[in-house]
């Protein structure tokens, strides 16, 4: 483990009320309101926020901000290439890849002789829509801990995906209904089905077109999708068709022939939840890391010391203490117990 040589990150690196603020760089990152310099570590709603001056993101954050905000989502936008550092001020900044949806990034930051890794959500399983987390060494790591509990444990993907499979064969003649976040989880369930060998077009919710297609135009590949205008319900027996997880239970599902609702989600891990949001097939297919990649990735970062954005941090804050790290809990607010992307 490294020792920091200067000044403590604690000094430079705050808490404020609309999040991580960097001094000596005069910039936040992921800030919950507009400020001067932004730096973005995923287009999620609870990190990318419009009406920002500048913002310092990857290519594919920018372009789903403009998607989902207009063009004019910050007066200038800087773009910043995966392991290519960029000077503000008097910190460098390096953007790594996180591995939790199409151009997320961790925040690397180097000042005063101290490394400080922002992750901002990230996951450690192969996704076919993102380039894999890049755990570096730090002095301070910054997690997140959204599953931060031992009784989060993801089972892998394609089982998920193949009761999925299975329910369909089970059921030819009605349709299965997914319940899915728009950005990031919508376009991964398309991947992992066309893994598992599914040909046949998924079928879209309108909602969830616009960001599918950028991701398309990205170069993921997902095969044959479209929206559901204009097809019958006896034209959708048998088939895959995924919406927002609080379409399952409004009244645009009833054109659908006789639905099995399912939702992909980490919280399906949790069976009332998975009642509450009335999927009769929970699917635990996650886009945050588990409890055991929560541990690994403090393992292969190596840092002496953790801070906790948000989750459930006291599990966390435990299991470190009893490593011997010095852990602390940031408790930032804005970022939501249910998140858009979990
Ligand atoms: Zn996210
Ligand atoms: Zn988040």
């Amino acid at each position: 483990m490294r020792d920091c040589m200067g000044l403590h990150p604690e000094t430079w690196l705050k808490v404020t009320e609309i999040g991580l603020y960097c001094e000596p760089g005069n910039f936040y990152i992921d800030p919950s309101g507009p400020v001067d310099r932004a730096v973005i570590t995923h287009g999620h709603s609870d990190h990318a926020r419009a009406g920002h001056r500048t913002v310092l993101s990857t290519a594919e954050t920018a372009a789903i901000m403009a998607v989902r905000y207009g063009n004019d989502f910050a007066g200038t936008t800087q773009i910043s290439t995966y392991g290519v550092p960029v000077q503000i001020a008097e910190v460098r900044v390096t953007l790594l890849p996180a591995g939790h949806i199409l151009g997320s990034a961790q925040v690397l930051l180097e000042y005063d002789g101290s490394r400080v890794v922002i992750s901002g959500d990230y996951k450690r399983r192969p996704d076919r829509t993102c380039i894999a987390f890049d755990p570096v060494p730090c002095d301070v790591f910054i997690t997140e801990a959204t599953f931060g509990l031992p009784v989060f444990r993801h089972p892998p993907d394609h089982l998920e995906i193949s009761r999925l499979l299975q329910s369909r064969e089970l059921f030819p003649d009605r349709c299965h209904l997914i319940g899915v976040y728009a950005l990031g989880k919508c376009q991964r369930v398309m991947t992992l089905l066309r893994s598992a060998g599914y040909d046949r077009p998924i079928y879209l919710h309108g909602a969830l077109l616009a960001l599918t297609k950028l991701y398309a135009a990205r170069g993921i590949e997902l095969g044959p999708f479209s929206v559901l205008a204009g097809l019958t319900a006896e034209q959708l027996k048998g088939e895959i068709v995924l919406c927002p997880p609080s379409a399952l239970a409004d009244r645009w599902s009833r054109r659908l022939p006789e639905p099995v609702s399912a939702a992909a989600s980490g919280w399906m891990r949790v069976r009332a939840r998975a009642r509450q949001k009335g999927a009769e097939l929970p699917l635990v297919i996650s886009d945050h890391a588990d409890w055991d990649e929560l541990l690994q990735t403090v393992e292969d970062v190596n840092a002496p010391e953790v801070w906790i954005t948000h989750g459930r941090e006291d599990g966390l804050l435990h299991a470190l203490a009893k490593s011997g790290r010095r852990a602390r809990a940031l408790s930032l607010i804005g970022r939501e117990e249910e998140e858009e992307d979990s």
